[in-house]
């Protein structure tokens, strides 16, 4: 039998007087949560009552169950009642004024000195009980203990650190908690932002919330149930209830431990296209079943922000630092598990529906190529199923890739050459050069593709790979036997001293004599693989290259067995002149290069011969 609740007033055990107006300013953005942690002790003393039931150490009625919470514009108060396990005068003592007000205490001593770490805790840190000061002027608690004879007791406390306790009446079992909120926090007082923060904290808390007579959440989530009582449609209902607006995802995953840590989850595979913004804070994270924050990318690898959906862990913690948790072993254990599963999720697919993984591949593969590139564990398994497409659309692993070209396509000293296009339409005229020698060509256009092969390359063994109008193909794929030039060498001296010469003003070129077919162009602008790179690379990640603004170089090399090359060298001064230019400016037309007023002149050129 429990003592009945004597009339009592006391001072808080806390050690500084001054605790309140300094949680206020450390928690000044993040007010709301105050919501959160109330609604989240209501909830956690319903399960235990729930529980206490279920071990027999309960043995009344239940009853409903549901937390509500009441707003009073008029008396300015907000109420949370529950009707939970409920607390004796004792245990008000013994929880409220020492724990939750030592726990309050002990994060006051913890982050007074390091302001600066401030905005990484801020929102995460569970103040509990403490967080109703942030915007109440005084707190109420009226509570009653399931434990049988117990007496109703009123607490209130004004922020400062006395309390007093007094009995009160209250005939069913639990707690409500009275906020009379303060001038400043009146925002609190509006059926639209209690219903805001209700739906962003509560969407999917265990136990039925009710506010302005409708239950806000959805106590059952998918994440929490056995993924073999669950259909592709249960799946894809959540994601709407996530996404409203979305598109259907492509795949997702369940995750589901509980050893060595505690991690419940569903991950969405979205269409990402070529599109990188769809990433931002899709990833939602939860504990128990609360919402914690939609920030995700400390807890798991870059790469996996881009996926959309719920991880719930109590295993993550919530009170620290974000270099802190970043350094946490269960942290990294846990992102070590879902980078594990979304890799063998995606070679699962791969294995068991290959047609149906490169239909998919275009959505997924700036995932897969992020993940090769940035996450060496996630690289070891997708480089068995990361598909590379070519020209003709078919697809292939790199094993199957190199296995194909690898007998035309191995150079002279051993290395096999991947070539590719980065946009099929303006490198026509190479992509076709490159068929004619029976050589295939990659396609690599998404934004990615210039990290991708950097990343790639040296991973895959004794492989360049190279842009089609990088070289010409003969320096491309350089080979052992070579074709024979049909000039002389004084010839090819004077073809390229003549282009030299008139040529001479534009910049940056470099000119050679090459011996190519004779159905290929009379002159080959080219642009070294290496340069353009840097710049592709500094271009898609915002930053300037490495070589600053890197002039354009180009390669232009003159074809020794061309019918016009030899013209060129027959005809007399003034006509040379006008052929180098222009077999110079088709090449530029060919290579895409060729605009503005000079593609006009060249146009009109053209015109006046016909
Ligand atoms: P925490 O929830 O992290 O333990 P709090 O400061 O939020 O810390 O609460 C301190 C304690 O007060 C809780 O552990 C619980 O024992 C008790 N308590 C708080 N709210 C309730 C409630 N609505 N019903 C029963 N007990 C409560």
């Amino acid at each position: 039998m429990e003592a009945n609740v004597q009339a009592e007033k006391g001072q808080l055990s806390i050690h500084t007087d001054n605790i309140f107006p300094i949680i206020k300013k450390f928690l000044y953005s993040d007010h709301e949560i105050f919501l959160r942690e109330l609604v989240s002790n209501a909830v956690d003393a319903t399960q235990k009552i729930k529980k206490l039931a279920d071990f027999g150490e309960f043995n009344g009625e239940l009853g409903e169950l549901k937390v509500s919470i009441k707003l009073d514009e008029e008396a300015k108060t907000i109420t949370i009642s529950d009707r939970g396990i409920g607390m004796t005068a004792e245990e008000i003592k013994k929880y409220i004024n020492q724990i939750a007000f030592s726990g309050a205490a002990e994060f006051v001593e913890k982050y007074k000195e390091k302001e600066d770490t401030r905005g990484n805790i801020i929102g995460n840190f569970g103040l509990g009980f403490y967080s109703a000061f942030m915007v109440a002027k005084e707190v109420e608690i009226i509570t009653k203990s399931f434990k049988d004879g117990s007496e109703g007791a009123r607490w209130i406390c004004d922020g400062s650190t006395e309390f007093s306790i007094e009995p009160a009446e209250k005939t069913d079992r639990g707690t409500d908690i009275i906020l009379h909120i303060a001038e400043d926090s009146e925002e609190f007082l509006s059926k639209y932002r209690l219903t805001e923060i209700l739906e962003k904290y509560g969407k999917f808390l265990p136990i039925e919330i009710e506010f302005d007579e409708k239950i806000i959440n959805n106590p059952t989530p998918i994440w929490v149930k056995a993924p073999s009582e669950l259909k592709d449609e249960d799946y894809l209902a959540f994601y709407k209830e996530l996404h409203p607006m979305g598109e259907d995802p492509l795949f997702w995953i369940h995750l589901n431990v509980d050893y060595p840590f505690n991690l419940t989850g569903v991950l969405y595979f979205p269409k990402l296209k070529n599109d990188f913004s769809a990433r931002k804070e899709k990833i939602q994270l939860y504990s128990r079943q609360v919402f914690i924050t939609d920030e995700v990318k400390d807890v798991v690898p870059d790469f996996l922000t881009l996926l959309h959906g719920v991880i719930d862990s109590p295993d993550i913690p919530l009170n620290v630092s974000r270099s802190y948790l970043q350094a946490d072993g269960n942290v990294k254990k846990i992102s070590g598990y879902i980078t594990r599963k979304v890799a063998d999720k995606l070679a699962e697919i791969f294995r068991n529906d290959r047609e149906g993984f490169e239909k998919k591949f275009d959505d997924i593969g700036l995932f897969v190529k992020y993940g090769i590139i940035s996450d060496e564990k996630f690289g070891e398994k997708a480089k068995e199923f990361c598909l590379v497409k070519n020209t003709q659309g078919k697809h292939f692993t790199f094993e199957e890739y190199t296995a194909q070209v690898k007998e035309n396509q191995t150079d002279k000293n051993d290395t096999v050459v991947w070539l590719y296009a980065s946009d099929l339409q303006k490198q026509d005229a190479y992509i076709q050069s490159a068929t004619k020698r029976g050589y295939d060509v990659l396609v690599f256009d998404s934004v990615i593709d210039p990290h991708f092969i950097n990343g790639i390359e040296y991973k895959i063994e004794k492989t360049n790979i190279k842009r089609v109008d990088a070289d010409t193909l003969d320096k491309l794929i350089e080979k052992e036997i070579k074709l024979e030039s049909v000039l002389s060498k004084d010839d090819e001296e004077k073809a390229k001293n003549l282009f030299e010469q008139t040529l001479g003003g534009a910049p940056k070129l470099t000119i050679s004599v090459e011996p190519m077919p004779t159905d290929e162009l009379p002159v080959v602008i080219t642009i070294p693989e290496f340069i353009r790179r840097m710049n592709d690379m500094a271009a898609t990640s915002g930053q300037k290259s490495m070589f600053g603004d890197m002039p354009q170089m180009l390669n232009v090399a003159i074809n020794a067995n061309h019918p016009v090359t030899q013209k060129i060298l027959n005809a007399d001064e003034n006509e040379q002149k006008q052929l180098v230019r222009h077999a110079y400016n088709l090449a530029l037309l060919s290579q895409g290069m060729l605009t503005g007023s000079e593609l006009t002149a060249f146009v009109q050129q053209a015109v006046s011969r016909l």
